[in-house]
């Protein structure tokens, strides 16, 4: 049985759970989005907790699956309030993870996926030292921004924000359980499924 050891009280209490807590992080653009949808489709036992975001939809994203989209202002009263696990501004827009809904999962015995960036990945292992913290590394610098522009759905300036910020992430990398290159998808799939599972 997995442990989940908490260092502040206000989201979790004092006896042991079972679920684990995955934390999937990297920088934008390295793909850990489709590999994080390939892994929950490959082990339905696992949960995925939907963040929320003020960033606006983009085409084809529906709220509540991929983000629960929100203002700033009910952003920062759930902040106020203490009900994200975590939350970060990232590309000048803010993501937080609901607490409520990853302790319950875990409490019921269900592992719980988390695909968050750096500063939210950094609270959670500090909340859960227990938690599974791996990161995905691009092949390449080069080859992550070519990724960014080939999804042509951010502006320009949002493709700058991001380029920086995935050198800033990257920089970070050894600080997780596991490190995992995104060169070949279906080895790095793997390669995740053999850190949580054997
Ligand atoms: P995107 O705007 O491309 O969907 O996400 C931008 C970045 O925010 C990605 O690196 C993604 O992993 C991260 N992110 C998504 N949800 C959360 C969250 O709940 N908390 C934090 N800290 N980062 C998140």
């Amino acid at each position: 049985m997995q442990l989940l050891e908490a260092k502040s009280g206000a989201t979790t209490k004092d006896y042991p759970y079972s679920g684990k807590l995955i934390v999937l992080t990297g920088p934008s653009g390295v793909g850990k989005g489709t590999l994080m949808r390939s892994l929950l489709a490959r082990h339905p036992d696992l949960y995925y907790s939907v963040s929320a975001t003020t960033r606006l939809p983009r085409p084809g994203e529906i709220d509540g699956k991929h983000y629960y989209f929100m203002d700033r202002g009910k952003f920062e009263q759930s902040v106020a309030r203490g009900e994200f696990l975590e939350w970060a501004e990232f590309a000048g827009n803010y993501y937080g993870t609901p607490c409520e809904p990853v302790i319950k999962q875990i409490q019921r015995g269900k592992s719980v996926v988390l695909e968050i960036e750096l500063e939210g990945a950094r609270q959670v292992r500090a909340s859960f030292p227990s938690a599974h913290s791996i990161f995905i590394l691009p092949p390449s610098l080069t080859e992550l921004e070519q990724r960014i522009r080939g999804r042509g759905q951010d502006p320009e300036d949002a493709i700058a924000r991001r380029l920086h910020r995935a050198q800033e992430e990257m920089n970070a990398a050894a600080e997780f359980d596991v490190q995992i290159v995104n060169d070949d998808f279906e080895t790095a799939l793997n390669s995740i499924e053999a850190t949580l599972f054997s």
